[in-house]
């Protein structure tokens, strides 16, 4: 999938802005605060209607402007394909092929991207919540049914945590939430049982990589429940006999406690711990792996690989990791740098790529 141009009206310090981009690899360059990360997370906000920065979209408008435009056309193997957003401080809408989409789920999915940027080192230093934003962000991109459990299941959640908190909770009620969120989860568990084992089967070779076959990556999921079933309907009934086991403590504290609303990711490196024991340097290249193991996992199953948004990775690279990461990605992946100085690239990524400098929205 080539995303092939971009148009900005009034997005973050652009006023109006057209780029057309190459194929393959395409730098940002410019000192701090200059609009790079604005214009990665104009890509991002085209490819999932928002920001990875920010839950409030009025942000993105331009200081003073009343509303915000983002156009781009990306072509992907069978067609090319006009996409539109437009935020106002009421609302955003989006359009496909110049028709707007009557709900935002229906817009995503056409252009994918994977972005890296710093703060995703805190899928592994950062707190369990941390892994599973990433989980659902990452899963609910390449599955709209999972997207579907996920919302009914934190509904049905949120009602039940209101029962427990009441006082005389209603044990009848809560049973009925109970069969619905047992439903949902063994959908939810075994979808992200089936992504964490493929993004480390990828992410396991890409570290070997970069690692130079000395270390080996291991990813692994950690439910909170403990589960044996490897189909839906045995898993709800384990999961609805834990359920009603634990339902006594539950109103006893007040919340729920058992579920995949508490599940997390682990990360070891030849058997140690990376959260505990890993060095800033394998902390930083188990995230880069895993973010990149999501190339090959879009790639599978939307069948094309996605754009890759990198932002102000470069200068934190060797000279070897980068030209892994640059040369080989940008064949197979058309790739979207951001940079504040033409040192931190190696020069034999020079050739075949479009470099854009800029300065202050311009
Ligand atoms: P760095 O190298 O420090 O990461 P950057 O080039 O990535 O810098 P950006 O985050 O893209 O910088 O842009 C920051 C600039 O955008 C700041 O000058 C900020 O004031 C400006 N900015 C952010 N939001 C808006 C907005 N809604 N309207 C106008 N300007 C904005
Ligand atoms: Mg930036």
């Amino acid at each position: 999938m080539i995303l092939n141009e971009i148009k900005l009206t009034d997005f973050r310090n652009y006023d109006s802005l057209s780029l057309a981009f190459h194929p393959k690899l395409n730098i940002f360059i410019g000192h701090n605060a200059q609009g790079k990360t604005n214009l990665l997370e104009a890509i991002y906000f085209l490819s999932l209607a928002k920001s990875h920065r920010t839950s409030k979209d009025r942000e993105l408008i331009r200081f003073g402007a009343e509303d915000a435009y983002i156009n781009g056309t990306i072509t992907t193997a069978n067609s090319t394909l006009p996409l539109s957003i437009g935020i106002a401080k009421g609302g955003k809408r989006a359009k496909v092929n110049h028709l707007e989409v009557a709900k935002l789920s229906q817009y995503i999915g056409h252009l994918n991207t994977v972005l890296f940027a710093p703060e995703d080192l805190n899928i592994v230093k950062g707190s369990p919540q941390v892994r599973r934003k990433f989980i659902n962000m990452e899963c609910g991109q390449i599955s709209k049914v999972y997207l579907n459990h996920l919302s009914d299941y934190n509904k049905v959640l949120a009602q039940k945590n209101q029962y427990l908190k009441s006082r005389n909770v209603d044990q009848i009620m809560i049973e009925v939430l109970n069969d619905q969120l047992a439903h949902h989860a063994s959908l939810i568990i075994l979808k992200r049982e089936q992504f964490i084992s493929t993004i480390e089967r990828h992410a396991s070779r890409i570290h070997a990589d970069i690692s130079n076959g000395r270390e080996t990556l291991n990813v692994v999921y950690n439910p909170n429940i403990k589960y044996e079933s490897d189909n839906p309907e045995d898993l709800k009934s384990e999961i609805s006999a834990l359920l009603a086991e634990s339902l006594d403590k539950e109103i006893d504290r007040g919340t729920s406690l058992v579920g995949p609303h508490r599940d997390d990711i682990g990360f070891t490196i030849n058997d140690f711990d990376v959260q505990t024991y890993g060095s800033q340097g394998q902390q930083r290249s188990t995230a880069l792996s895993v973010k990149l193991a999501e190339l090959e996992l879009i790639k599978e199953e939307v069948g094309e690989y996605p754009v890759l948004l990198l932002d102000d990775v470069l200068s934190e690279l060797d000279e070897v990791r980068q030209a892994h990461l640059l040369t080989s990605i940008r064949n197979r992946v058309q790739t979207f740098v951001t940079t504040t100085s033409i040192s931190d690239i190696n020069h034999q990524i020079m050739d075949d790529m479009q470099l854009f400098e800029i300065e202050n929205g311009k």
